[in-house]
């Protein structure tokens, strides 16, 4: 007797607990306003970050194709996990002078905690982080990333 009280009393708590759920899911049914939950990838077109989000390393070009990393390896001293490497060339200026310049400035973003020890510390605020969030990829070479652009140079200026 005692279990079919218990088998009987079972089903019951089992068809409350199908009310209660098909009562939250009817709540936001007949009032999606009150949605918080977002629609991925439906939004992504219109999906803004928060302004302290770092999605990715970039180096910010100007529209000469300029940039402001001379190329002095300190990111590259700083970041903790071996992330950067820097690789460097001599440039030949005017005056007949040998200058340092950035030849590749490569980021391994597998590899990047995101600690921003890189932003902080380059003397020219050469680095920033993007609000890009989408980073997917079936080959983890995608992630090594050259930062500066093909036929780039340092921003006039910038010593
Ligand atoms: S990004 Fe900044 S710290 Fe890094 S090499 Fe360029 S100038 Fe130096
Ligand atoms: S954010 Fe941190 S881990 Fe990533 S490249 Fe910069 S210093 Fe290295």
């Amino acid at each position: 007797m005692k279990s079919l009280i218990n088998y009987i009393t079972g089903i019951f708590k089992g068809v409350w607990s199908l009310v209660l759920g098909m009562m939250v899911t009817g709540k936001y049914f007949f009032s999606p306003w009150k949605i918080v939950t977002q629609q991925y990838p439906e939004n992504r077109k219109k999906l803004v970050m928060f302004d302290r989000f770092k999605g990715e390393l970039i180096m910010p070009h100007n529209a000469n194709n300029e940039h402001k990393c001379t190329g002095c390896g300190i990111c590259e001293i700083n970041c903790p996990n071996g992330t950067i490497e820097i690789i460097s060339k001599q440039i030949l200026l005017d005056d007949g002078k040998k200058k340092r310049a950035i030849d590749k400035h490569i980021y391994r973003m597998g590899m990047c905690s995101f600690c921003a020890l890189c932003v902080k510390t380059c003397p020219f605020n050469a680095l920033t982080f993007s609000q890009e969030f989408e980073h997917a990829v079936f080959n983890r070479a995608k992630l090594n990333k050259v930062l500066n652009k093909d036929g780039s140079s340092l921003m006039k200026g910038v010593e």
